[in-house]
């Protein structure tokens, strides 16, 4: 027998030339292969007579191979393959383009299965290029032309046909031990595992595939919602410093905004400060649309930390970021007496209510954070990558980026003597990608939610304007306008998968074409993840003092930059971007007094573009749209989902209400059983070798 874990390079019958092709697909052991899931069936269950086809439709025959022979034509230089395949009704002619090696495999005489179109031209019908399966003699039924034949996601140089032979082949001669438990099984009505692969790869019925399905998808969202809650557990068990809430300075903290907080900000900030109160670490996701205020809510958090003697880290994506947060706690805190630090690169700078902004050298900061002299320090996300030492770290803020694992944690607070050695500080994380209900509870199962749903009052609606091609020119007129009264612009220039290297070029060539022929008067800004840190600061500020009327830019400014006079967000191929992101390009517009547009540049006329950006155009809450994202492209496109490893069964499975429950509920009855995974030997295992492959931003 092989095992699941077998290497395909083991395994003889894979060919040489093919493991290459398979690991391009992410086929590595007998396992990625087996669980390799077709996309989608096609149908031969009834062989037609030859006699009853009809022009047009797509059927399946069988008969004997009468003649077939290569025909070369000179006008369209192709060889076709012509055969006469007959049955006891009648013949048809069968035609294969540029197959010429076809006549090796088919041999007249023989008995094939057919199924293709039925196609007619030059007065005769034929079938064009169908897929066929030879039955030799006392063979077992054919794979590819009978029944439903399960069709596979499409790579080169591997066909469906390839797949599924392998995978006959070899799926016998494997051992699947089923890690369920048995309760879990008859509880939810499941299948074995070994049924289910059997049935997802060559079922008789379409239930039966549609119930080895299930049982596929079941398996990976279970893990899941054990892993995560798992991961609550684990911190459960974590100790932190409770800090304690000062009512007194968050009301005078409240009271010296320039604005009242929304219902959701208060309810929000209340969240977070009842968890840090605690002894065990909180651990909370903070999600709010783009400008719904989550800054001033995690000011208040490290507020009152501050106030109760603990020190904050706050972390941010970029050093942009960092630097804008740096000024808006120091603008909110430094009136209270806290002092708030930078830390990028090698370089920090300080700022507190006696001082003006001072550049320091970096070991001073890190000397001051020591002693306990800074309260809040801002950084990148590489700001744990240091060995930093804290008087007394009792919070960590991290901006858009979703999850901290207790391992990196405890790599924060390491150096930690006296009063807080051997806790964990609390953990908030802020996103402003929404992501709706069903997908958060499961994602981010180890997290506690709290939501911002309600915008500032005074935020003004943007609009929002589909731009077919014709309209490019009356679009730059109304920019050029805008500027002339003052206002800046962003471009953003489209998304091309997976490479910022050619998004770079993009941009690079966009910021030409704008700067010489549309705009030759008008000061460009270009910025892309290629540019180095320091010049993409200089040209972030530049554009934040208003020297640059136009910024240029791939996806890099998606997040947080707050620049009120920009009124105009263009943004070329939005029917690349998920509506979620354009709902976060919009955002950056809109901050300020000014009336502020959103364009969406597109050339594809497809429906299915038409209706996603027109449902951007209608809705004016992220989370409304990240509902409509999952129903229109799945839960695969959303930040966080992607990148979290998961296999593409369960991507689309998050979207299953009912089994998402179903799985959490199996999950969580599983774990409060005292012996709980302990019993299930099977399932433990597989759970370890599940958390290794996943990988959690
Ligand atoms: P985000 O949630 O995207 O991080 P920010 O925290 O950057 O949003 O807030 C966007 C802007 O809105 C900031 O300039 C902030 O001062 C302002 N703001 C925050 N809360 C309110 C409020 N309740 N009323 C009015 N303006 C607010
Ligand atoms: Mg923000």
């Amino acid at each position: 027998m092989l095992k699941l874990s077998t290497p395909i390079t083991q395994i003889p019958r894979i060919q040489k030339r093919y493991q290459s092709k398979l690991a391009k697909l992410g086929i590595k052991r007998l396992e990625d292969l087996l669980f390799h899931i077709p996309a989608r069936y096609d149908d031969f269950s009834r062989f037609k007579k030859i006699q009853d086809v009809e022009i047009g439709e797509t059927v399946s025959i069988q008969g004997r191979v009468h003649d077939i022979e290569n025909i070369r034509t000179w006008k369209k230089r192709m060889t076709l393959t012509e055969a006469i395949i007959e049955d006891d009704t009648g013949s048809i002619k069968v035609i294969w383009f540029n197959q010429s090696f076809l006549i090796r495999n088919i041999k007249k005489g023989d008995m094939i299965s057919l199924s293709g179109k039925v196609t007619f031209s030059h007065d005769s019908l034929f079938l064009s290029s169908p897929s066929y399966e030879v039955i030799r003699m006392g063979s077992s039924s054919p794979t590819h032309t009978a029944g439903l034949v399960a069709v596979y996601p499409e790579t080169a140089g591997i066909t469906s046909r390839y797949l599924r032979y392998l995978i006959k082949a070899l799926l016998p001669k494997t051992e699947v031990k089923d890690f369920l438990p048995e309760t879990i099984k008859k509880e939810q009505r499941l299948v074995d595992l070994g049924k289910a692969l059997l049935g997802v790869h060559s079922p008789k019925t379409l239930r039966e595939a549609k119930d080895a399905r299930h049982r596929l998808e079941f398996n990976e969202l279970f893990l899941l919602q054990l892993f995560m809650l798992r991961e609550r557990q684990k911190i459960k068990k974590e100790k932190s410093s409770k800090i304690p809430t000062n009512l007194e300075r968050v009301k005078a903290f409240t009271a010296s905004l320039p604005f009242t907080l929304t219902n959701d900000q208060k309810i929000a900030a209340w969240e977070i400060l009842k968890d840090t109160e605690k002894e065990t670490p909180m651990n909370r996701l903070l999600e709010g649309d783009v400008g719904s205020g989550k800054t001033v809510v995690a000011a208040l958090a490290a507020g009152n930390a501050a106030h109760g003697g603990f020190q904050t880290a706050f972390m941010a994506p970029t050093e942009i970021l960092a630097e804008q947060h740096f000024h808006e706690f120091t603008k909110l805190l430094s009136p209270f007496g806290i002092t708030c630090a930078l830390l990028t690169g090698n370089a920090g700078k300080i700022w507190d209510s006696d001082f003006e902004k001072l550049d320091m050298p970096r070991k001073d900061i890190l000397a001051m954070l020591d002693q306990g002299e800074v309260h809040v320090i801002t950084g990148t996300h590489a700001l744990i990558e240091q060995r930093l030492s804290f008087k007394r770290l009792g919070l960590v803020v991290i901006d858009e980026q979703h999850r901290f694992g207790v391992e990196q944690r405890a790599k924060l607070t390491r150096q930690q003597e006296g009063k807080s050695k051997g806790t964990l500080p609390h953990f908030l994380s802020m996103s402003a990608t929404p992501i709706p209900r069903t997908l958060a509870l499961t994602i981010y199962g180890d997290l506690d939610i709290s939501i911002i749903k309600e915008m500032p009052k005074e935020r003004q609606k943007i609009i929002t304007k589909i731009i077919p091609p014709a309209l490019r020119k009356e679009t730059y007129e109304f920019i050029r306008r805008e500027i002339a009264s003052g206002r800046q612009v962003f471009v953003i220039c489209p998304l091309i998968e997976e490479s910022e290297i050619l998004e770079a070029k993009a941009a690079t060539k966009e910021y030409e074409r704008l700067s010489q022929e549309v705009f030759p008067h008008l000061k460009l800004g270009l910025l892309h993840g290629k540019i180095k840190p320091k010049e993409k600061e200089r040209v972030m500020q530049d554009f934040k003092k208003g020297n640059v009327d136009i910024l240029v830019s791939t996806s890099v400014v998606e997040v947080g930059i707050d620049i009120p006079n920009a009124t105009v967000m263009l943004i070329e191929g939005a029917e690349r971007f998920g509506l979620a992101q354009l709902h976060q390009f919009r955002g950056r517009v809109g901050r300020g007094k000014h009336q502020s547009t959103c364009f969406l540049f597109t050339d594809s006329s497809a429906q299915k573009t038409a209706l996603r950006l027109k449902a951007l155009v209608k809705a004016e809450n992220g989370f409304e749209l990240a509902e409509k994202d999952l129903a229109i492209r799945g839960p695969g496109d959303f930040t966080g989902v992607r990148q979290s490893g998961l296999p593409d069964i369960s991507m689309t499975s998050l979207s299953n209400i009912a089994l998402v429950k179903a799985t959490k509920k199996e999950a969580s009855l599983l774990l409060e059983n005292d012996s709980g995974l302990n019993t299930h030997p099977a399932l433990k295992e597989k759970l370890e070798e599940f958390e290794r492959m996943i990988h959690l931003e």
